[in-house]
């Protein structure tokens, strides 16, 4: 297909550029504990050799600011110059400290200083420009220094974090989110700092879509666009992780939006390389001929490809640029490789992945990172293998207390990681055990969401 990409502006990482007429890049984020130095090393190394153009490694506290200096020091001691990102949340004076460090910074606007902001729920106008007044003021020392180091800046927006504030004026909407961003724009330009990539990330493929496109004419409206980090987050692992990611970051890049892309899954980082890279390849290998679609809207899809990840790709990419523009109704597939089991199930992943048609039970497992006190993998997929048939349930596996309760926040139930091999389990929002050793709270859990359905 023919990807034309909206002209953006430049953001300089290190001595990489995102944006402009560079290449789409993939990136990845480790999954270690980041005061786990020499793992920390050995998964960026595999993910560089792998294909990533740069490497995200979290930032949980100040301790660590030290942990990710000997880090970056010790790749470049060994030939590794490629750019690492530090991921910051609700700490600025952590994300002050590493401008000096890291090529940059991602921020998540939600969580930056509002959740602090005794204002934060007030929706007047005095009270709303005095959260972003108290934001500007908080800011300043990180641009500034940013400024001074060549540091770039990530203003990464995310559903499940948007702040009280934000929510108060605009609700949970896709506004929200592209407002979000739009007040940070408007912060950082006024202290005349324009090395800045954007994300507007969720786990539901449309409101992530719509988030993106709404932040485009926003930008477009102001005259200034700048790149766009695009991702699905919380998207699961396995065909239906792989399939939710192609329909959010394959559609988007279709509508020529997307300048540097992170595919989030609950597995090992190297596969969202993998299979970032196969994505960028399908898109770039299909052509109209490989799709129709005919007066009842059934989107007839054929191509003989044999790898299965690459397919599927393919097909929820064009099924939700479709989807985006005009509703599909059905899908069916053709690809001489598969059996029909394997195109009948691949036809209700991508359907169920783009909001088409539901068979089972919506997964929402983040892809973890360095906050991750436990085997989150083998925890989703026990939790998966368990809970499948319960269609139209939601139900979240995440890594942390820390983020994971907001990012989860629209499931049905939920475990967060709370200690070392431990969980709690929710109900809605809430937390309805206290940490629990892992067998306990999955059991607990089955116990909760069994009594449930039984009572309704
Ligand atoms: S929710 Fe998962 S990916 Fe997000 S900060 Fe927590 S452990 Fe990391």
């Amino acid at each position: 297909m023919n990807i034309i990409r909206k002209k953006t502006s430049k953001c300089f990482i290190g001595q990489a550029i995102i944006g402009g007429e560079s290449h789409i890049s993939i990136q990845s984020m480790t999954n270690t504990a980041t005061r786990d130095v020499e793992r920390t090393i050995k998964q960026c190394q595999q993910l560089f050799d792998e294909g990533a153009d740069f490497v995200r490694i979290t930032v949980p506290s100040i301790s660590d600011v030290s942990h990710i200096k000997e880090i970056t020091q010790k790749l470049k001691t060994k030939g590794i110059h490629q750019p690492i990102i530090a991921d910051v949340h609700f700490k600025p004076d952590v994300a002050e400290a590493l401008p000096s460090i890291v090529d940059k910074i991602r921020i998540n606007p939600g969580n930056y200083i509002d959740k602090r902001n005794k204002f934060s729920t007030e929706t007047s106008d005095f009270y709303l420009n005095k959260g972003i007044e108290n934001t500007a003021m908080r800011a300043k020392s990180l641009l500034t220094k940013c400024k001074e180091n060549g540091t770039a800046i990530r203003i990464g927006t995310n559903h499940g974090s948007l702040s009280d504030r934000i929510v108060a004026q605009y609700g949970n909407t896709p506004l929200a989110m592209a407002t979000s961003a739009m007040e940070w724009i408007d912060i950082c330009e006024s202290f005349d700092f324009k090395n800045i990539v954007l994300s507007l990330k969720a786990s539901n493929v449309r409101f992530m879509m719509d988030s993106y496109m709404l932040l485009s004419e926003m930008m477009e409206a102001k005259g200034t666009f700048y790149p766009l980090h695009i991702g699905v987050t919380e998207a699961g692992g396995g065909l239906e992780g792989r399939a939710k990611s192609a329909a959010g970051i394959g559609a988007l890049l279709l509508n020529g939006l997307g300048d540097t892309i992170r595919v989030s899954l609950t597995e090992a980082p190297i596969h969202e390389i993998r299979f970032a890279r196969k994505l960028l390849n399908i898109l770039n290998e299909l052509n109209s001929e490989c799709y129709s679609i005919d007066e009842n809207r059934l989107l007839h899809f054929s191509l003989d490809e044999p790898d299965k990840e690459k397919f599927i790709a393919g097909v929820a990419s064009i099924c939700s640029f479709e989807h985006y523009k005009e509703p599909i109704r059905d899908l069916h597939l053709q690809n001489i490789y598969l059996s029909g089991n394997e195109i009948k199930s691949i036809e209700q992943i991508v359907l169920q992945a783009v909001g088409i048609k539901f068979f089972y039970a919506e997964f929402i497992s983040c892809p973890s990172c360095g906050r991750t006190e436990f085997n989150i993998e083998e925890v989703a997929a026990r939790v998966k293998d368990r809970f499948s048939s319960y269609k139209g349930l939601k139900i979240g596996i995440m890594g942390c207390i820390v983020n994971g309760p907001g990012e989860m926040a629209d499931a049905n139930y939920g475990v967060v990681g709370a200690g070392k091999d431990r969980l709690v389990v929710y109900k809605g929002k809430s937390p309805v055990s206290k940490s629990l050793p892992i067998p306990e709270a999955l059991e607990y859990l089955e116990k909760l969401i069994e009594t449930d359905s039984n009572n309704c």
